[in-house]
C-alpha cells in the first residue's frame, strides 16, 4: 500500500525561544548594572566630599590650638589648660593633649587619664612628625579623628589629638545614600516597564509578520500583513506584502499558463480522438479514410510544432548562461528570407530588403534567427496574396533597428496590447487554419528581452502592420577607446 504523509514543518515558537523576554531581560540586566555603578560612583563621591571637608576643619583646628600651646614655655597639665581655656570651645567629642613621651597632660573627658600614655596610631604618628586624620563612619555616625605635632622653637614638645563623633552629618550621608539607591530602584522599576511594554510591542509585531508568512504558506497570496509604525519592521511588513503581490501575479500567471496550455492542447487531442473514432464506428471508402488520417497526421504535427514551441518558451525562461557574440543583423536576415521564400512565392507575396547600415549587436545568433524568422513568417501568412513585405536595417543614433512592414490584415487596436501573451491569437479560426499557436509572438518578446532589445508594433486594419526591433550596437572602435 502506498501512502503519502505530508508533514507540516511549521515550527513552534515557543522551541525557539521568546526573544521578547530575551530582550526585556537584556535591557532590565544592562540598565541595572549601569545604575548601580552610578549608585556607588554618587554615594562614594558625597563621602569623599564630607571627608575632604572634615579633614580640612579637623587639622585646621588642630594646628591653630598647636600653634597657641607652643608659646608657653614648658608643657604641663596648667599650662596646657590655660591655653586651653583661653581658645574656648573647639566643639570636638575629645581633645587630647600629649608631651613628647605620649604621656597625656590635658584630656577633655577628665584628669583620671593624665600621666597615662595615649598610644592611638594617630597620636604615634604625630609624635613621628605627621599631621594625621582618619574616620570612620559606622552605627550611622561618623568618627574622625585628627593629630599634629607641637613644637616649640623647633624642638618636638608633644601632640593634640582631637575626636569628633559626628551623627548629625553620619545621618545626612546615611539619608542621601538611601534617596540615591530609592531613585535608582524606582529607575530600575521604570525601565522594566518600558522594556517589557516595548519589547511585547516589538514581538507582537513581527509575530504579525511571522502568523502572515504561515497564511501565504498556505496558498492566500492575496493576505497583506500589517506591521504598523514607522521603523524598520514597517518597511520588512511592506517588503513582504510586494514580494506577496508579485508571488501572487506570477502564480496568477502560473494558473493561467497551465489552463491555457491544457485547453490548446485538448483541442488538436480532441479532433484526433474524432477523427479516429469515425474512422472505426463508419464503413468509409479508402480514399476518405486516407483523408481522415492526413488530418490526423495534420493535428499531430500542430500538437508536435506547440509543444516544441512550449518547450522553448520553458528554456529561454530557464536559461541562466548566455553566450553572446558579434552579429550583424542583415546576413541572418537574409538567412530566413532564404529560408521563407518558398511560402512567400505560393501566397505571391514580394519581400523587400531596404539594408541601409552595419548593425553589429551582442546576441546569441540562434535567437536573433528565431526572433526575424517568427516575425517575417506572420508577415507572410497574415498577408493579403499578391501583398507585398518590407524589412527595413538601419541605424538609429545607438540602436540597431530592423522593421518588418506588411501590407496584411492588420491587428485591431483592442487586440495589440495582448499580441505578446501566450496563446492569445486575433483571429482563432484563421490562426489555425495556417497552423498557429498563439506563441510565436510571446517567444519573440522573452528571446528579444533575453538578448537587452525591445520591440513594438504598429498597426492599421485593413492596411497592414509593422513590427519595430531595436537592440543596442555593439561598437568595436567606441569599446575598444
Ligand atoms: P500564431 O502562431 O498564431 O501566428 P503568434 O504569437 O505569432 O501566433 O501571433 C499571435 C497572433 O497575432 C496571431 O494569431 C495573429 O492573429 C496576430 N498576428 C501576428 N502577426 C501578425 C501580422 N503581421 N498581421 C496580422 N496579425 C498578426
Amino acid at each position: 500500500m502506498l501512502a503519502i504523509t505530508s508533514e507540516s514543518n511549521q515550527k513552534p515558537i515557543a522551541k525557539y525561544g521568546n526573544s521578547q523576554l530575551r530582550y526585556a531581560v537584556t535591557y532590565v540586566i544592562v540598565t541595572f548594572v549601569v545604575l548601580l555603578f552610578l549608585n556607588i560612583y554618587c554615594s562614594q563621591t558625597c563621602q569623599k566630599l564630607f571627608y575632604r571637608s572634615k579633614q580640612a576643619s579637623m587639622v585646621e583646628r588642630c594646628l591653630i590650638a598647636a600653634s597657641d600651646i607652643s608659646d608657653a614655655e614648658v608643657l604641663n597639665p596648667a599650662t596646657v589648660t590655660a591655653v586651653m581655656n583661653r581658645m574656648g570651645n573647639l566643639k570636638v567629642t575629645r581633645l587630647i593633649i600629649t608631651d613628647h613621651t605620649a604621656q597625656i597632660i590635658y584630656d577633655t573627658e577628665g584628669v583620671s587619664t593624665y600621666g597615662t600614655y595615649a598610644l592611638f596610631p594617630e597620636i604615634i604618628n604625630a609624635l613621628n612628625s605627621k599631621k594625621v586624620f582618619s574616620w570612620d563612619y559606622h552605627d550611622g555616625a561618623m568618627v574622625s579623628r585628627a593629630a599634629v605635632p607641637i613644637y616649640s622653637y623647633g624642638t618636638l614638645t608633644g601632640c593634640i589629638y582631637m575626636m569628633e563623633h559626628d551623627s548629625e552629618h553620619g545621618a545626612l550621608i546615611a539619608s542621601i545614600q538611601r534617596n540615591i539607591l530609592s531613585i535608582t530602584l524606582l529607575l530600575e522599576v521604570v525601565v522594566i516597564l518600558f522594556s517589557m511594554f516595548f519589547s511585547t510591542r516589538f514581538s507582537r509585531r513581527l509575530k504579525r509578520i511571522l502568523n502572515s508568512m504561515h497564511i501565504i504558506r498556505g496558498g492566500d497570496y492575496s493576505h497583506k500583513v500589517s506591521v504598523g509604525g514607522r521603523d524598520e519592521l514597517t518597511l520588512l511588513g511592506d517588503e513582504f506584502n510586494n514580494l506577496t503581490a508579485r508571488l501572487q501575479t506570477s502564480e496568477g500567471k502560473r494558473r493561467q499558463f497551465v489552463s491555457d496550455a491544457s485547453h490548446e492542447l485538448k483541442t488538436p487531442l480532441a479532433s484526433i480522438k474524432l477523427l479516429s473514432d469515425s474512422i472505426l464506428q463508419n464503413d468509409m471508402d479508402m480514399d476518405t479514410v486516407r483523408e481522415f488520417v492526413e488530418d490526423i497526421g495534420s493535428e499531430a504535427d500542430r500538437l508536435n510544432r506547440m509543444s516544441s514551441k512550449l518547450l522553448s518558451l520553458s528554456k529561454i525562461e530557464a536559461s541562466e548562461d548566455v553566450e553572446y557574440e558579434i552579429v550583424n543583423i542583415a546576413p541572418t536576415a537574409i538567412r530566413v528570407i532564404r529560408m521563407l521564400s518558398t511560402i512567400a512565392q505560393e501566397s505571391n507575396i514580394e519581400i523587400i530588403q531596404e539594408f541601409s547600415d552595419d548593425t553589429p549587436v551582442l546576441i546569441m545568433e540562434d535567437d536573433l534567427y528565431q526572433i526575424i524568422f517568427n516575425i517575417v513568417e506572420n508577415g507572410i501568412k497574415y498577408n493579403k496574396p499578391g501583398g507585398s513585405l518590407i524589412l527595413r536595417i538601419k541605424r538609429q543614433e545607438e540602436m540597431a533597428v530592423m522593421e518588418v512592414q506588411d501590407t496584411g490584415m492588420g491587428i485591431p487596436a483592442e487586440s495589440l496590447p495582448h499580441l505578446f501573451e501566450r496563446f492569445y491569437r486575433v483571429d482563432k479560426a484563421r490562426s489555425r487554419r495556417s497552423g498557429g499557436s498563439g506563441l510565436g509572438l510571446s517567444i519573440v518578446e522573452s528571446l528579444v528581452h533575453k538578448n537587452g532589445g525591445n520591440i513594438s508594433v504598429e498597426s492599421t486594419p485593413g492596411v497592414g502592420s509593422t513590427f519595430t526591433l531595436q537592440f543596442p550596437i555593439f561598437d568595436t572602435e567606441v569599446q575598444d577607446t
